[in-house]
């Protein structure tokens, strides 16, 4: 008997939610549904310093804006929880003590500075990089004193140096992979605490777990994965590496080129059903009407009900927001004028929850709003050389610091107004601007206008990758503007 049919997804909770995210769910759903199977959403929040219980509120709720469900999760719970991995350490200790018993993994005693002059010689010898083995043949009565005296170590996976380890695929069949290229993984870190990979396939295999459909970028990793279910004598699941989402360029989509963040997206009026249209089109097709004319608009339920797995194309795609809007668009015709005037009104609502704050000693009419608050939908900002030559000051320098600025604020989290106030205040001090001219700039630059509301709130308000937007056009225009008469 086939076991019944169970896909996940397993995010990590680490900033902004993903657009990845909604397509990687999109397409366990899909597959689930054709399965009659289960959906469930784990949390692999394993990794202390990034993971964040905002970050993983953020998660549930964009996907649940999409419409997007699962049966089994965190919130929801379900019968193989826990379904957060910082609930399950235990677990993973006991996992990580049968490996190093059965000799599939063993304690490594490096410390942190061996480990970074290996690193550095490699470096320098150009030797290939991975750990070089050194506690990979301790006699045991060494690593028995070293534990008797509570010397720190971790626990690393012996991978088989002289065999290839071959990984299947379903859409790219095969995949071998040198032994001597398999780096010896660290499973359990000297804080007790797993790391992705063994988390990920212990999980897996309890969660009985039968299609593991993923990103592309875990390729590398699946041998490891392999070995491990190998080691526990567990069945591997399948595994389905859907093709990444990609910048123009090819390179893995990145958030200085496009807006990963499912925030932007909401926050900027795309349906949900568009936006899942143009994310199932990422690598996937629809089957051809009967006269051959391709369709390229559906829903989430027609997607559903023509999806086949067998029908992704590896080949990269291209995430082009120009042909997003487009779908968009499409999809707002379908509505009729009254569900879009009730659409208008909830996104329209939501931008007052998050504006009216700062309205709220400004306005001395309701409709006042519109003049404090046009920023935030305007898409011409930081372009004006007039606006901004005043505070241009010495240009190139200026440009180049707004770049420095921009790439900050790639990095805070979360993107709150009070993170964002200290970052500036940190940035003025350190680069010992006046802090009322450089305000001024970033004002003019963000807001198009000299005066709106506190600078800090304005930038919250706006997603990210739009301030970053403005920014960068605002160091461009200042770069190329003409001397001043
Ligand atoms: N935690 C990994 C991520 O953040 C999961 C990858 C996988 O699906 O195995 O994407």
């Amino acid at each position: 008997m086939t076991r019944p049919v169970r896909v996940r997804i397993a995010p990590s909770p680490t900033g902004d939610p993903h657009v990845g995210t909604a397509y990687i769910a999109l397409f366990n759903l899909a597959f689930a549904r054709q399965h009659r199977g289960k959906f469930v959403l784990r949390i692999e929040d394993t990794d202390q310093a990034r993971s964040n219980r905002d970050s993983e509120e953020m998660i549930f709720a964009s996907l649940r804006w999409l419409g997007l469900s699962w049966d089994e999760g965190p919130d929801v719970g379900g019968p193989f929880g826990p379904y957060r991995q910082s609930e399950r350490t235990a677990i993973y200790q006991q996992h990580a003590k049968t490996l190093i018993e059965s000799g599939a993994a063993y304690r490594c005693f490096c410390t942190k500075e061996r480990l970074e002059e290996m690193r550095l010689d490699q470096q320098r010898f150009k030797r290939s990089p991975g750990y070089d083995g050194r506690c990979r043949d301790l006699p045991p009565g060494e690593v028995e004193a070293l534990v008797a005296e509570r010397a720190p170590f971790t626990v690393r996976l012996r991978a088989p140096k002289e065999e290839e380890v071959v990984c299947q695929d379903r859409l790219r069949g095969a995949i071998a992979f040198q032994g001597r290229e398999i780096d010896d993984q660290i499973l359990l870190k000297a804080d007790g605490y797993p790391t992705y990979h063994l988390a990920n396939v212990v999980d897996d295999h309890l969660m009985e777990i039968t299609h593991v459909i993923r990103a592309e970028e875990w390729i590398s990793s699946t041998p490891k994965h392999v070995l491990l279910y190998r080691a526990f004598d567990w069945p591997p699941p399948e595994f389905i590496h859907m093709p990444l989402l990609r910048n123009q360029d090819k390179s893995k989509i990145s958030k200085r080129r496009n807006p990963c963040s499912l925030n932007y997206y909401r926050d900027a009026g795309y349906l949900p059903a568009a936006l899942l249209n143009f994310l199932a089109l990422q690598g996937w097709s629809m089957p051809p009407k009967e006269d051959g004319t391709e369709v390229d608009r559906f829903t989430l339920e027609e997607f559903f009900a023509h999806f086949n797995i067998d029908r992704v194309k590896t080949g990269g795609p291209v995430f082009d927001l120009k042909k997003l809007e487009a779908i968009n668009g499409d999809h707002i015709r379908r509505k009729s004028v009254d569900e879009i005037a009730a659409l208008l009104k909830e996104h329209a609502g939501r931008w007052f929850e998050k504006t009216a704050h700062f309205l709220h000693d400004r306005l001395d009419k309701l409709s006042d709003f519109a003049r404090y608050t046009d920023f935030l939908f305007r898409d011409d900002l930081g372009r004006d050389p007039a606006l901004l030559r005043p505070y241009a000051g010495d240009r190139q320098e200026t440009a180049k610091r707004l770049k420095t600025l921009t790439e900050e604020f790639e990095q805070v989290v979360p993107w709150k107004p009070a993170t964002i106030t200290d970052l500036l205040a940190r940035f003025v001090a350190r680069h010992g601007l006046d802090r009322k001219e450089f305000f001024m700039l970033l004002r003019v630059a963000v807001t198009g206008s000299t005066v709106s509301p506190p600078l800090d709130e304005s930038i919250a308000a706006l997603d990210r990758f739009v301030v970053l937007e403005r920014l960068r056009a605002a160091a461009k225009t200042i770069r190329e503007m003409k001397p001043a008469p």
